[in-house]
């Protein structure tokens, strides 16, 4: 057992992405982050990872039921004997249903955590599956990932999951973090961000959208005149192939997805 990585009792488990927060000033940024988009106590939160209550010590203050699923069983154990008003689901979060968690609570919800960064993508596109249901999300990420999701087209960051994301949400960065805000410090830097959902396209749409950014995306540092299959969808709606992929803004894909979704082109 590696003594480095005991924090309070607990050996932090790498395959879990356990990097505690320790840094009391983030933990109250990233907390009245959350309660400024809340109505009132009476708002359903649902953390993702606890972990050790970093932020859950905070939050439960602040509503009157908390939720929170966590996938290790020894923390889940620890935080149904720490915290009251917690119900906690001690499950994998990418298999969680939080359109059925809210329908059954009968309210939109918030969603929040210091989330563990080897699942960050697949997490993602797991929540915008239920961007439905949500008021809004605050996340701790890598960096880098937050710089991919908030970024404009003719930067390096700009790719899929920016087009991807940014269909469904206004996002901002709301913090930078260091590592040695964490117990262990992770090897790469963290930042925060609020993501408010703000739906641009209909399933039918989002297929097409998919589609499109796979295809642009497939080689990104192309023409994409010299591999896109399917002319005549790009050159119907006028879309210049004389670009890179990365040159071309979300808003002139998404209208693309939305022109070729309501024509009869296959
Ligand atoms: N919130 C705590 C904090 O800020 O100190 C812990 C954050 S730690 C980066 C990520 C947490 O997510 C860990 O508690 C880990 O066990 C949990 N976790 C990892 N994979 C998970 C999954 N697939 N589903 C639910 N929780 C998961």
């Amino acid at each position: 057992m590696n003594k480095k990585n005991k924090v309070e009792g607990h050996t932090a488990q790498k395959r879990f992405g356990q990097n505690f927060l320790q840094d009391s000033y983030i933990i109250q940024n990233i907390v009245h982050g959350i309660c400024k988009n809340a109505d009132d106590a009476s708002d359903i939160v649902i953390e993702i990872g606890p972990g050790l209550g970093a932020l859950t010590h905070q939050l439960v203050k602040s509503f009157n039921r908390l939720y929170a699923i966590e996938l290790d069983r020894n923390l889940a154990a620890k935080l149904i004997n720490t915290f009251g008003n917690l119900e906690l689901y001690q499950q994998d979060v990418l298999t969680f249903d939080f359109t059925k968690f809210s329908l059954d609570k009968k309210q939109k919800i918030h969603i929040a955590g210091n989330l563990p960064y080897n699942i960050s993508s697949p997490l993602l596109l797991h929540l915008i599956k239920h961007v439905d249901v949500v008021h809004s999300q605050h996340f701790m990420l890598q960096k880098e990932v937050v710089g991919r999701m908030t970024a404009d087209n003719n930067s390096k960051a700009y790719g899929r999951i920016s087009i991807l994301l940014q269909a469904y949400y206004t996002m901002y960065k709301t913090l930078d973090v260091p590592p040695h805000a964490f117990n262990p410090p992770p090897k790469v830097d963290s930042a925060v961000v609020y993501m408010k959902p703000n739906i641009k396209v209909s399933p039918q749409q989002a297929q097409k959208l998919e589609y499109i950014t796979r295809i642009c995306f497939s080689q990104r540092r192309k023409m994409l005149r010299g591999f896109v299959e399917n002319k005549p969808i790009f050159e119907k709606y006028d879309f210049d192939l004389n670009r890179r992929a990365e040159e071309v803004g979300v808003e002139e894909y998404i209208n693309l997805a939305k022109l070729w979704s309501e024509s009869d082109l296959t």
